[in-house]
């Protein structure tokens, strides 16, 4: 085993961007694993998850070589921000990124540059969701692939995802994918121009290091890094896994309110519904019901929004439905 470490210099315009980057290597035969993290800056669990992978695939790791990401966003993470604090973009919208362009492209083109340096063969992107979730992993939309070679990538995506032992979310419709930017997300992006497998994985809130995502995250790498083959390591079916009785979830976007107001849920992350089940209520400040969220079609709460003030017509989490619902 030789492990390496190098930083990333990136020229953001007022300053430099300063990013990690971690290798173990074997020195046996095997793939070319990337892990990164935090490349939403309050989302910090995944940087020390980075932390303890590296220590311990400095005595696991058999095959191939890990190289690791702790932090995409740097100055994201000094300020506990989402977004790239320079221009305020969403750094998990700009890959492959543009080198002369605003401080987030030049950083997304950097990182993708790097990337292709390494002839990856699976990525995985530690993420947080809110307060009100349940750990997942998302199957992306390889839609600039067609026929077979699509059919083999979703393939892959799914195992990926499943063998990280959580609750597994196939993203939006291909439609609702593009609109919303998501094959320029890291792993998106992978997906579409590396036609590479690509997982994210969501444990934990915003905005802290919380111990249990950090426990997730290890338990849900490890499943994937044992699939691949680079360590010895069954799948860890989490406690907090839900299936869906057919196919499976996919994220959607119907649980809306019609009115501002404070929302209450009326269920918990994990808890399954069936359609016309009140899935929260709005009420004004004086604590008066304005309306109801109601469920259209059988499915999962995954997470509830972090806020409690929400506005008209705004998402309050992501529920998965029935793939075929
Ligand atoms: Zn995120």
């Amino acid at each position: 085993m030789v492990r390496t470490s190098e930083w990333l210099q990136i020229d953001m315009g007022d300053d430099h961007a300063h990013l990690p980057v971690i290798v173990v290597d074997s020195q046996e035969r095997g793939p070319t694993v990337v892990v990164t993290a935090n490349v939403h800056g309050d989302e910090s669990s995944g940087v020390v998850a980075v932390h303890a992978l590296d220590k311990w695939l400095q005595d696991n790791l058999l095959a191939g070589r890990v190289v690791l990401y702790p932090s995409l966003n740097p100055r994201g993470l000094a300020l506990n921000t989402r977004r790239v604090p320079h221009d305020g973009a969403d750094l998990n919208r700009a890959f492959p990124g543009g080198s002369g362009g605003a401080a987030s492209q030049r950083l997304a083109a950097a990182i993708w540059q790097s990337l292709d340096g390494w002839g990856l063969d699976v990525l995985v992107d530690l993420h947080t969701d809110s307060a009100g979730s349940i750990p997942y992993s998302i199957v992306d939309r390889a839609v600039a692939l067609k026929g077979d070679a699509r059919r083999i990538l979703d393939a892959k995506l799914v195992e990926l995802a499943e063998n990280s032992g959580l609750t597994v979310l196939l993203e939006y419709p291909d439609d609702l994918y593009v609109r919303f930017g998501l094959d320029r997300s890291l792993a998106g992006a992978v997906v579409n121009r590396f036609a590479r497998p690509a997982l994210t994985i969501e444990a934990g809130p915003r905005g802290v290091v919380d111990w249990d995502a950090v426990g997730v995250m290890q338990q849900a790498l490890r499943g994937v890094l044992g699939g691949l083959g680079l360590i010895e390591h069954g799948v860890v079916v989490s406690d907090t896994r839900v299936d869906s009785p057919k196919g499976h979830w996919r994220r959607s976007t119907t649980a809306r309110t019609r009115r501002a107001g404070v929302f209450v849920p009326s269920l918990r992350a994990g808890d399954t519904f069936r359609p016309g089940v009140v899935l929260g209520v709005v009420r004004d400040l004086a604590g008066q019901p304005l309306d109801e969220v109601r469920a259209q079609s059988p499915g999962v709460v995954v997470s509830w929004v972090d806020s409690c003030w929400i506005e008209a017509g705004q998402v309050v989490g992501t529920v998965g439905i029935m793939e075929d619902a």
